[in-house]
């Protein structure tokens, strides 16, 4: 079994557009700028745009948080999304979800100027990634697709078994994985919460993709001797013995999968670390886009 490891993949990426950013700065183009707008004090959003903006920081990009109250109104939100899109040298614009209940996630997602859409999920770049044609590609996904694409891992004509349909996610990897490119030309099966005989599928996996955020659902006995195991799922558990007293479990009881996969990916430092990796390439393409 080899661990797919993300965290140092996407330390390397990180690395290499550092350069590149120097060297954008040496020819006299923009520094990339990538804007988040955090709404509430939701713990996990916190953490998660806080490694955002800490990974612009690292790799010489400017960035700028905005914070707002959830009291926010649903019009006041599409206004200052209506601001950064207007602002020139804001390259790329992140909205870190979930939206308190009041704000419509579509209505957000739809006013984001997709050229700023570095997360991928204005309906303009996804109906540009189901063609096949430019676009940014959301950034799980994308992370996914390499980490497959580095460990060489050889996907054409291969049972692909995705656990999850979301937007962000599932929906849009099953189409990625079964698109004619490298890695892609998978025979993909997309499994949710109604799928009958979920076991059943998933056994017959070359590659499981697991994004449903249901921990330890995953289990040895649905998974086949060498099967390459992707594990999406990033759930906080409380864990008494950690100083903010929860843990990270993805959906893969790792310690009985791990022994009968070819590759898996640990949680932490699988799939997330991917996921701002891609994000920060989606970002240096923005920049880049205005060249
Ligand atoms: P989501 O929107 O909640 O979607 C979950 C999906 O799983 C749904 O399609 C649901 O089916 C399906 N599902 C739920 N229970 C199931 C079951 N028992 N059997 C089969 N399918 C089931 O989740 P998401 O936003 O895609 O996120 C999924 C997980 O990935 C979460 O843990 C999230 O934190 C994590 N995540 C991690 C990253 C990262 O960077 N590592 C990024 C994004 C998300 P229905 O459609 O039928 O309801």
């Amino acid at each position: 079994m080899q661990l797919l490891d993300g965290k140092a993949l996407s330390d390397l990426i990180k690395s290499q557009i550092k350069e590149k950013v120097s060297q954008r700065v040496i020819d006299g183009k923009k520094q990339p700028h990538l804007a988040a707008i955090l709404v509430g004090n939701d713990g996990g959003s916190e953490t998660y745009v806080g490694s955002k903006i800490r990974s612009c920081e690292e790799i010489g990009y400017k960035s700028t948080l905005l914070r707002f109250e959830d009291t926010i109104t649903e019009a006041e939100l599409l206004d200052q999304i209506k601001k950064v899109n207007a602002n020139s040298d804001i390259d790329g614009l992140i909205v870190q979800l979930p939206l308190p209940k009041h704000i419509s996630v579509e209505k957000v997602i739809e006013s984001t100027d997709p050229e700023k859409d570095v997360d991928g999920f204005h309906p303009v770049n996804i109906g540009r990634m189901v063609q096949g044609l430019p676009c940014f590609l959301p950034a799980t996904p994308n992370g996914i697709m390499k980490i497959l694409e580095h460990y060489k891992i050889d996907t054409a004509g291969k049972e692909c078994v995705v656990i999850g349909r979301s937007d962000i996610v599932g929906t849009p990897v099953s189409i990625l994985m079964s698109r004619n490119t490298n890695p892609g030309n998978a025979t993909v099966t997309l499994c949710h919460s109604k799928t009958k005989n979920l076991k059943e599928h998933v056994l017959n996996a070359d590659i499981i993709i697991s994004a449903t955020g249901k921990p330890n659902s995953v289990t040895a006995d649905m998974v086949k001797d060498g099967a390459v195991v992707i594990d999406v799922g990033t759930t906080r558990v409380p864990d008494a013995s950690k100083k903010n007293g929860f843990r990270l479990s993805g959906d893969v009881d790792f310690v009985n999968v791990s022994p009968k996969c070819s590759y898996i990916t640990p949680v932490p430092g699988g799939v997330g670390p991917m996921t701002i990796a891609s994000l920060m390439l989606n970002t240096l393409q923005a920049a880049s886009n205005k060249d």
